[in-house]
């Protein structure tokens, strides 16, 4: 079965639903798949303070729910599949989803997004889920009363500690340097509430657990100091990654440029990227920015890029 579009948009994020209400507007009933996370990063957290015309901040799940119904107020097909396989090497371009439908598109939006970083620690395979996790506003429920530990620097990490002081008992960030990335505000905010704690120059070499009637639970965390090489031990019930994100992108690998951290490359000033006719938005082509509103500016500028790509195959 086979169903062909002007435009098919991948991923529902802020990139995705704002190219989806654009090119909606400009009458191309653009497809949306919106991937295997519909809404994408903002679904799972909390409270959004920093997107422009919420003065009094809006809940990340309803600001998507927001920019789906926009979308749809203007006919854009959403459809809730991931899509397993893309084919940039003949027009109209081919794309498998996950049912193993093909559809076929002139123009193509990338806007996958991207996905919580790893450690990359065997203890961490086999604890995830089990006391590590990598979003605190979906896990911290599990944790109240209880010691966890964030990993990280940045502002995910700050943000992450804090949400997670509504529930544990106490918070321990461990970073690998002396100094935080994160924004002054947040360190601020992190500093001064009590709950909170700091280990720095350190990294987790383990994550020690347990395993009781087939249930396993973490118990502490084996850390390294950077500095002077100690080994010490720390015990927590939870430990949340919070060390950055990994571009969307395994499936276009061999099919559009990429640099060497697997974000797609698109032309200076533009969302085009090395093949003409499919274009890239928001984080899966931006390991700088990576706001909610700079993916919701790309995705519409996306939409203009398609808009004109489309009506330039008609001159
Ligand atoms: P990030 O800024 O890239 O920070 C990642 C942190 O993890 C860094 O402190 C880094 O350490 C550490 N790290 C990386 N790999 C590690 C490893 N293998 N082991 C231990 N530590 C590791 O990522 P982020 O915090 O997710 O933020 C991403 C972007 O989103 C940023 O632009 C941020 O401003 C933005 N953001 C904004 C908000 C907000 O405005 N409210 C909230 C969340 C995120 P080093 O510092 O040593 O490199």
């Amino acid at each position: 079965m086979e169903s062909h579009h002007k435009v098919i948009i991948m991923g529902s994020g802020p990139a995705g639903l704002t190219a989806a209400i654009y090119t909606a507007r400009a009458n191309l009933n653009p497809l949306v798949l919106e991937g295997l996370q519909p809404g994408g990063q903002l679904t799972i957290t909390t409270e959004v303070e920093n997107y422009p015309g919420f003065p009094n901040g809006i809940l990340g799940p309803e600001l998507m729910n927001l920019f789906r119904k926009q979308a749809e107020r203007f006919n854009a097909n959403l459809l809730n599949k991931e899509v397993t396989k893309v084919n940039f090497s003949k027009k109209p371009f081919r794309i498998i989803t996950d049912d193993d439908i093909e559809y076929t598109a002139d123009a193509v939006i990338i806007a996958t997004g991207a996905s919580a970083k790893l450690l990359g620690l065997e203890s961490e395979k086999k604890y995830m889920g089990y006391g590590v996790s990598a979003c605190a506003t979906c896990d911290s429920f599990f944790f109240r009363n209880l010691k966890v530990a964030v990993v990280g620097g940045g502002d995910t990490a700050l943000e992450e500690a804090l949400f997670l002081t509504r529930f544990a008992s106490r918070v321990t960030v461990i970073h690998r340097r002396d100094k935080f990335r994160a924004s002054k505000i947040l360190q601020e905010r992190a500093s001064k509430n009590p709950k909170i704690h700091f280990i720095w120059n350190s990294i987790i070499e383990e994550i020690i657990g347990k395993e009781e009637h087939g249930k396993k639970s973490v118990t502490g965390l084996k850390l390294k100091n950077v500095t002077n090489g100690q080994i010490s031990e720390h015990p927590v019930d939870g430990l949340f990654i919070a060390i950055g994100h990994q571009p969307n992108t395994k499936i276009f690998r061999g099919q559009v440029e990429m640099d060497e951290k697997g974000y797609i490359k698109t032309k200076p000033k533009s969302t085009a990227t090395n093949i003409e006719g499919v274009f890239a938005a928001g984080d899966v082509a931006d390991s700088v920015y990576r706001q909610a509103i700079s993916a919701a500016g790309s995705g519409c500028m996306a939409a203009i890029d398609a808009e004109r790509y489309l009506e330039s195959l008609h001159d």
